[in-house]
């Protein structure tokens, strides 16, 4: 990873989104970002030793020459960064911030790698992992919950926590390790009850973080909304019906989609995944089990399953394996195939009546989808999907360590298995916050970063 190779030279780039817009900024970090800047300048500037905004005029390559802008100036480690830095503040014209981008490394930058900028600000401990992570939360943010639970993130409610149940492993670890030096004189610094109790405590607060974390997971930027049912159920229909466009193949012939199709689309302001699967069938060939396979994997993932039954069909809904975590929509298809009659049964039977052939129903089933999603991100969504996909392992470790550390102080083992498990504990809670790091955890974080944040 280029940026713990060096974290001294100065970096640049466009910070601003690179799409028309009215401003635009170019960000240079390092330890020389000043002298950097001024080899910019057609007339240099004079740089208090604190925070300032100064008028500056770049001297840019031909046509554009001359150009002023504003610079705010961080002479010292109080930055972002934790490094000297410039934000060059001007017009939002891609081309112009190229040319200052360009000025820059001639004046000698480096351009910079995705995230590099942050994980400055992660080396100069401005940051924890997971608020790093949360700042790329705050830019994907796509609604106002995904924006305040990365900014709650950002604030420290991951970290914070974990910080604390960590100092109090390391107490309770340095107690435990200064009465192993004395086990022959019969000296112990911190009995068995004590250590149970406070290790249950920390136990209890990483189930918190966990379960906390799982709501993470779920908070992805789209939802999978899975549509299944038997074949010819009318599944791909409705999915072209409510894509507005053809995505899937519509046929009589029963097992025509093979393959899991699907369709973002935006719904009350939520994105969403809507796919289309093999329809539910039984049978031991090979393309059967297959698509069986493939549509198991993409409903595991919904947060929505439309279970579609032909409104004609007698027999009763073919069952799908859903989880308590997901919502179910029961959808009676081809609704304008039925007559008055069927179609009150059905209705008094909780169905939400479709039709892909006449439009009935499609907008009821719009708002039945929008009402689901708003009622998951209501019941507590509260942080960035990456932090949870990263930290998941390292959560299930230390608190499988913690109860392992538990049984071993009731089975009296010997204290230094129980300071072993709390060693491992620790590691993993250190590997959460980004207090024990790897070049590849770092890499994974901030390659999905943009470049210049
Ligand atoms: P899938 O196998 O569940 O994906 O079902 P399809 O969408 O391929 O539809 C199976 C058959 O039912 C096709 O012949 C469709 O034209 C027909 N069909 C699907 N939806 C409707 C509908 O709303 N009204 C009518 N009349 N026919 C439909």
């Amino acid at each position: 990873m280029i940026g713990l190779s060096d974290p001294r030279t100065t970096i640049v780039a466009i910070a601003s989104a690179t799409s028309p817009a009215l401003r635009g900024a170019v960000r240079l970090a390092g330890d020389d970002a000043l002298e950097v800047l001024q080899r910019m300048l057609d007339e240099p500037v004079t740089v208090p030793p604190t925070p300032s905004r100064r008028v500056i005029r770049l001297q840019l390559a031909p046509p554009l020459g001359i150009l002023e802008a504003t610079a705010l100036l961080w002479p010292n480690t109080r930055s972002y960064t934790g490094c000297p830095s410039v934000e060059i503040h001007t017009v939002g014209s891609l081309p112009i911030l190229e040319a200052i981008v360009s000025a820059a490394v001639s004046a000698g930058a480096r351009p910079a790698g995705p995230g590099e900028f942050t994980l400055r600000a992660f080396l100069a401990g401005r940051l924890d992992l997971p608020q790093a992570e949360a700042v790329l939360g705050v830019i994907d943010a796509t609604n106002r919950q995904q924006l305040d639970a990365a900014l709650t993130q950002l604030a420290g409610n991951v970290s914070a926590p974990l910080r604390e149940a960590r100092h109090q492993l390391l107490d309770m670890l340095a107690d435990l390790e200064a009465g192993l030096d004395f086990v022959e004189e019969d000296i112990s610094f911190i009995d068995d009850p004590t250590l149970h109790a406070g290790l249950q405590s920390i136990a209890q607060l990483i189930d918190a973080t966990a379960t906390q974390l799982c709501g993470q997971r779920r908070s992805e930027s789209f939802h999978w909304v899975v549509l299944r049912g038997r074949p010819n159920a009318g599944k791909s229909s409705l999915l072209n019906a409510l894509a507005g466009q053809d995505v899937a193949i519509v046929s009589d012939q029963a097992g025509t989609t093979r393959d899991v199709v699907w369709k973002e689309m935006s719904l009350g302001g939520h994105r969403i995944r809507l796919a289309d699967t093999a329809g539910i069938e039984t049978g031991n060939d090979v393309l059967v089990c297959q698509a069986q396979r493939a549509a198991a994997e993409i409903q595991h993932a919904a947060r929505i399953v439309i279970l579609c039954q032909d409104a004609r069909e007698s027999r009763p809904p073919q069952a799908a394996q859903v989880a308590p975590a997901q919502a179910v929509i029961a959808v009676a298809t081809k609704a304008d195939l039925l007559g008055p009659r069927d179609r009150n049964g059905l209705l008094n039977g909780g169905w939400l009546m479709t039709s892909a052939a006449d439009g009935q129903g499609l907008d009821r089933l719009r708002q039945a989808i929008v009402q689901l999603l708003e009622d998951a991100t209501d019941s507590g969504d509260t942080g960035v999907p990456g932090t949870a996909a990263r930290c998941a392992d390292s959560i299930d470790r230390a608190a499988n360590s913690l109860r392992r550390a538990l049984d071993l102080i009731t089975d009296a083992a010997g204290q230094e298995w129980v300071a072993a498990e709390m060693r491992q504990a620790l590691a993993a809670i250190g590997e959460v916050t980004g207090e024990i790091y790897t070049d590849d955890i770092l890499d994974r974080v901030f390659s999905r970063f943009c470049i210049g944040k």
